[in-house]
């Protein structure tokens, strides 16, 4: 099938991931197990979630200028991504994530955005002729929000379709959600832009209602096992992930909208696209790690 070229701008870390039975309290140091060092962040995660499922990436984004950063980076571009228009920060280093995963596959993570945090308009200026030749843009709050706003403007302006993952979830000024095509929250982001508590599809409903009235066109909010809740056009569905053995939940999101965004970019509608970002997160919460654990096109049946 052939896909349109997809923008994805967002963040770049170095994953450093230890599993442990449980999660350490304030003030206790516990023995974790197996060390695991990758390449994450939601920006380049999800930029290699959609290369690996079939999209056509160009990757904005701002690294240190670290044996960090540039080893991100070279990967990005092993797995087949445009990196052309990753800037670098002299100043700052590349952003890192410490992430502990217990014995449930629940993870928690701390993050130092580092050169992530200044990665600012003029930085995206430099990918101008790739945002007119892309349909989509794909980003997340993991870089800084007047730039996230400032990209949707012009996008917008240029008749692109932008999609946010507004994750970490943060307060977003409704300018930038009336420029959005799409957003994605989970649960706990759709109840922090709202302060709709999500638990089913009514509550899930209310929260969407709210984001659409606000001026996002479509709104799915992503539900972990259960799938994902659509709202479009007025009509609510959830549509089902499918049933798996969770061991590790990091990067089910952003595994979810690079396969989103591709199958919107190869013409799919966009139940058939959820469908298709179920079933590839679905794959990704079997495995540990972030970018490891996103699955190839060839692993998923349609
Ligand atoms: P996030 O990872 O951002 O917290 P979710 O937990 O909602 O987001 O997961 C995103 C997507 O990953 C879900 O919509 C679903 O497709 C898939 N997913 C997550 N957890 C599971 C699971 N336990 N079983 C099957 N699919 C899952």
């Amino acid at each position: 099938m052939k896909a349109n070229k997809i923008l994805v701008v967002g963040s770049s870390n170095t994953d450093m991931v230890i599993k442990t039975l449980h999660f350490p309290s304030p003030g206790e140091t516990i023995l974790g197990g197996r060390f695991l060092m990758n390449a994450g962040g939601k920006g380049a995660n999800q930029a290699v979630a959609a290369v690996r499922l079939g999209g056509l990436v160009t990757f904005v984004g701002k690294i240190g200028n670290d044996i960090f950063g540039k080893q991100a980076v070279q990967q990005l571009e092993a797995e087949g991504i445009n990196i052309n228009f990753v800037s670098v920060d002299l100043v700052n280093p590349s952003g890192v994530a410490l992430i502990t995963v217990d014995s449930k596959g629940e993870n928690s993570i701390v993050v130092a955005s580092g050169s992530n945090g200044t990665l600012s308009p003029d930085d995206f200026d430099k990918a101008n002729d790739e945002l007119d030749e892309s349909e989509f843009v794909l980003m997340q709050l993991e870089i800084p929000i007047p730039t996230v706003e400032y990209i949707a403007r012009i996008a917008v302006q240029k008749q692109k379709k932008v999609i946010l993952n507004p994750a970490p979830a943060a307060a977003l000024a409704d300018e930038l959600l009336q420029n959005l095509y799409l957003i994605t929250p989970n649960e706990t982001e759709a109840e922090i832009l709202t302060g709709v508590k999500v638990t089913d599809e009514t509550s899930a409903m209310k929260a969407a209602t709210i984001l659409h009235e606000k001026g996002v066109e479509i709104v799915i909010i992503t539900m972990g096992a259960a799938g994902a809740f659509l709202l479009i056009n007025g009509k609510s569905e959830i549509i089902k992930a499918p049933k798996v053995d969770a061991v590790d939940t990091t990067a089910a999101g952003d595994t979810f909208n690079g396969a989103l965004v591709v199958a919107l970019s190869e013409g799919r509608t966009i139940q058939e696209s959820i469908a298709f970002a179920n079933k590839a997160a679905a794959i990704s919460v079997t495995r540990i790690g972030a970018q490891s654990s996103v699955p190839f096109r060839k692993e998923i049946i349609n």
